[in-house]
């Protein structure tokens, strides 16, 4: 759906308003994808966006995002080292119909190339394989309003704006860095391999499930993924979304915001949240 429109799911009417504006389709159509690289490479990002407009123009934004609150609010939210558009059925990966992932611990990721891809890196699918889903029009990134209230009416996402898919994936780097910030670097790598075991005991959905349900079904997989849905909900109802800018600051008073956490009023979701971003997933 576009911008607000109507639609009905199971009977329900549901407004959709967090879609790409007349403007901003106009400034992607006309985006210059190696002009952005080298804008980011200045951030020291390294990029291949193999001519994906959209998901060029959506990273640059976000990092500018970014950028522009650590400036104006003194935060220090960190950016990914690299951000790569690929097909997905080339990567050692369970699921390859993802739209992005974050990779946190340096991985063979390529399925034939012997090398490691470091940590606090962005991938985003090409859907080059697109041609075998059933539903071809979720798998192309030119249709990223549609994928977007698609992912929020079937709760695998906690908004419908475009961004989402975005916030997500650099929350992951932005949490990843400050476990390393307060934990180290050694500890946090033994605390990402734990939390596939806390997941396969199923103790994690018992203790856990019922609250991060609040926020989106994805944030029940396990406490990265609460953190990255929390992280672009927050995002995403602080922004100005039809100017795509941020006029506050959009973590203060949030669970990330540790000048004020103590101040704050908190609930059983924010006190698990608060504990999954210091790295106590237990
Ligand atoms: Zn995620």
């Amino acid at each position: 759906m576009k911008i607000k429109q109507y639609i009905s799911i199971n009977g329900n009417n549901v407004s959709f308003n967090g879609g790409l504006n007349k403007e901003t389709l106009k400034e992607i159509r006309y985006v210059n994808v190696d002009l952005v690289s080298s804008s980011l490479f200045k951030d020291n990002i390294i990029t291949d966006f193999q001519e994906n407009k959209i998901v060029a123009w959506c990273c640059q934004k976000v990092v500018m995002l970014i950028k522009e609150i650590n400036k104006k609010y003194g935060l220090n939210l960190t950016l990914p080292k690299g951000i790569f558009v690929r097909n997905f059925d080339e990567l050692n990966l369970k699921q390859t119909n993802m739209y992005g992932f974050c990779n946190m611990q340096p991985v063979k990721l390529f399925k034939n190339k012997d090398v490691y891809v470091p940590s606090r890196t962005l991938f985003f699918n090409s859907f080059e394989n697109a041609n075998y889903f059933k539903d071809k029009k979720f798998f192309n990134w030119e249709n990223i309003d549609e994928i977007s209230d698609f992912r929020f009416a079937n709760k695998s996402a906690p908004t419908d704006y475009f961004l989402d898919i975005f916030f997500h994936e650099f929350a992951h780097v932005i949490h990843e860095n400050q476990l390393i910030k307060t934990l180290g670097a050694n500890i946090t790598a033994k605390k990402l391999e734990q939390i596939e075991k806390l997941q396969k005991t199923g103790l994690y959905d018992k203790k856990y499930g019922k609250e991060l349900s609040k926020i989106c079904k994805s944030a029940v997989t396990n406490p990265l993924e609460a953190i990255a849905c929390d992280i672009s909900k927050i995002m995403t109802e602080n922004i100005n979304q039809d100017k795509i800018i941020f006029n506050i600051n959009p973590l203060k008073h949030s669970p990330y915001d540790d000048d004020n956490y103590m101040r704050l009023f908190n609930t059983k979701l924010n006190k698990i949240l608060r504990n999954f971003w210091k790295g106590n997933f237990e």
